[in-house]
């Protein structure tokens, strides 16, 4: 709870040390909190219930909070402009879009809140300064003309620099082998990671799926982040396994140990790539598989991913069952088997079963 709040800057503005006066009268300053730096990279917070570390990106946004142990306590995505795509309010530092104090933690993502950036108030809601800019305008520069504008309204040039949002960072370097093998087994192409551990295009293949070839190419130059997690580190951050049905995330979930296990049906038309296609055409188009209560309904997503496998000629996925693959009971076993049913593509419908390693 904030009373008062007084800090202590360093020469750039920067906040040191938070102190409090709970009742707004009282002349005892309590230490709240300490912040250490390294120039102008937040690196960790010290209040009294200990450190937590702060892993910020490129530009400087908190994007991940870990306590002294290395637990997760949370993880942040921004749009282009700041507006916040994770829940909020899921921890209490201040310091978020490219690392500027959020005013008021309690109205985050509303007109209400401003990020202080020391010579002016940025609005991260309406994606502009509340005040006019007290650096001359460029008369070569038109973007430059609008005085409350934000970085030339050019937000993604500097949120996403190259142009590649697939974030594959979080994996593991045999995660990220198995995900670049199923995406080219499935898709027809060659994708790897770059230097960040984004998601590039390395070669296109002439027998590749148009459809597939297309929708990466799109999610690769788009503005959004979508980050991809194994599901075994997400339980392990969060602690619990339970938690991943309930948990809001806006993060692209992968089970690797999911593995498709007979040999009735072409390998390369169910893995750990089509995988990921299937979940990123869920957040990148906001749709929704059918309830398991229609078992004989495909669903959009499953009708998308099985555009890619007739552009193929692999096997179609003839039947979508979610529970199948995520029933909670099962994940105490050690092997899983969930019956898949594909339709083959002279017509036949042929029986996969899927067996989850744990
Ligand atoms: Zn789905």
């Amino acid at each position: 709870m904030w009373g008062i709040r007084y800090t202590v800057r360093d020469l750039d503005g920067r906040v040191l040390r938070e102190f409090d006066l709970l009742d707004g009268k009282s002349s005892v300053w309590n230490w709240a909190r300490d912040y250490i730096w390294a120039g102008s990279r937040l690196l960790a917070i010290e209040d009294a219930s200990g450190r937590q570390h702060i892993h910020p990106d490129h530009l400087g946004s908190t994007r991940l909070v870990t306590d002294a142990s290395g637990n997760r306590v949370s993880y942040h995505e921004f749009d282009p402009l700041g507006m916040e795509i994770t829940p909020p309010y899921q921890d209490d530092v201040r310091m978020k879009f490219t690392g500027h104090e959020r005013d008021s933690l309690a109205d985050q993502n509303t007109f209400y809140d401003v990020d202080y950036m020391h010579a002016r108030d940025y609005s991260h809601y309406f994606g502009r300064f509340l005040s006019l800019d007290p650096a001359p305008a460029d008369p070569s520069n038109p973007q430059s003309w609008h005085p409350y504008a934000y970085v030339l309204n050019n937000p993604t040039l500097f949120v996403d620099p190259t142009g590649m949002s697939i974030d594959l960072s979080l994996l593991t370097s045999s995660e990220l082998g198995a995900l670049m093998q199923g995406l080219e087994d499935f898709t027809g192409n060659k994708y790897g990671v770059d230097e960040r551990g984004m998601l590039i295009l390395l070669s296109a293949n002439a027998d590749a799926s148009e459809t597939a070839t297309n929708f990466l190419d799109e999610l690769i130059a788009s503005d959004r982040v979508y980050a991809v997690e194994s599901r075994d580190r997400f339980f392990k951050f969060r602690g619990a396994r339970d938690k991943l049905e309930t948990a809001e995330c806006s993060n692209i979930i992968l089970d690797f140990s999911d593995q498709a296990f007979s040999k009735k049906v072409d390998m390369r038309t169910f893995n750990i790539g089509s995988s990921l296609v299937h979940e990123l055409a869920h957040t990148a188009m906001g749709l929704e598989d059918p309830p398991d209560s229609t078992p004989t309904a495909l669903g959009p997503v499953v009708n998308f991913v099985n555009t890619i496998r007739r552009e193929r000629g692999f096997p179609e996925r003839a039947r979508y069952f979610a529970r199948n693959i995520t029933r909670k009971s099962d994940i105490q076993n050690r092997i899983v088997r969930s019956k898949l049913k594909f339709r083959m593509p002279g017509g036949r419908i042929r029986n996969v079963t899927l067996v989850n390693f744990r």
